[in-house]
């Protein structure tokens, strides 16, 4: 795993193609950019100028096509393999960012991909991001519950896109958000040592 599967490279980090917000949803102007930017519920997703050139970008956030990809399947976020699964659950690896080992790991909504046993070996020492400080859960159900995103408001309401929106999978809202993450929620979570 030299090029962990969902970060993005340093090439892939230029600016968000812009969208236009129409009474029924936000899309983009070109129709081939924007039947590429929607998965198969229709669903808008961002969309950066650049090309996958470039070493990982590991401060950033995941790269959204190939995050909702593993997301969605549950494939390994550092090879595209099969995650790892045991008695106790599918293998998670989910970096502290500042939070106490003690944190209430149950519940908790996640944007990183479960991970097979070889690349959760190999991670933490390749990614400063774990190697800061991580915990390795096995997790029995992650339920997809909605994507983070910039939502739009719709045309005619005042406001301004707000960045960072948690959309339900069942919301009205989901036409107008340009989504980046896929998030599902962790469910009967062993903390393993
Ligand atoms: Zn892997």
């Amino acid at each position: 795993m030299t090029m962990p599967y969902v970060l993005p490279r340093t090439g892939e980090l230029g600016p968000p193609v812009p969208v236009i917000v129409t009474p029924t949803g936000v899309c983009y102007a070109d129709p081939g950019r924007d039947r590429a930017g929607r998965d198969l519920d229709g669903l808008l997703w961002e969309v950066r100028e650049g090309t996958a050139t470039g070493p990982p970008a590991y401060t950033a956030e995941l790269h959204p096509i190939r995050q909702c990809e593993a997301m969605e399947n549950l494939l390994c976020a550092g090879c595209r393999g099969p995650a790892d699964r045991g008695p106790d659950g599918m293998l998670w690896l989910i970096p502290l960012l500042g939070a106490a080992p003690n944190t209430r790991w149950e519940g908790m909504h996640v944007a990183i991909p479960p991970m097979c046993a070889v690349c959760a070996e190999l991670a933490p020492r390749l990614c400063p991001v774990l190697g800061d400080g991580h915990v390795t859960l096995r997790v029995r159900e992650a339920d997809p519950i909605g994507v983070l995103g910039t939502l739009h408001p719709p045309p005619g309401r005042p406001g301004q896109p707000e960045p960072d929106a948690l959309v339900p999978y069942d919301s009205p809202a989901l036409a107008f958000v340009v989504a980046r993450q896929a998030v599902r929620r962790l469910c009967q979570v062993t903390l393993t040592p």
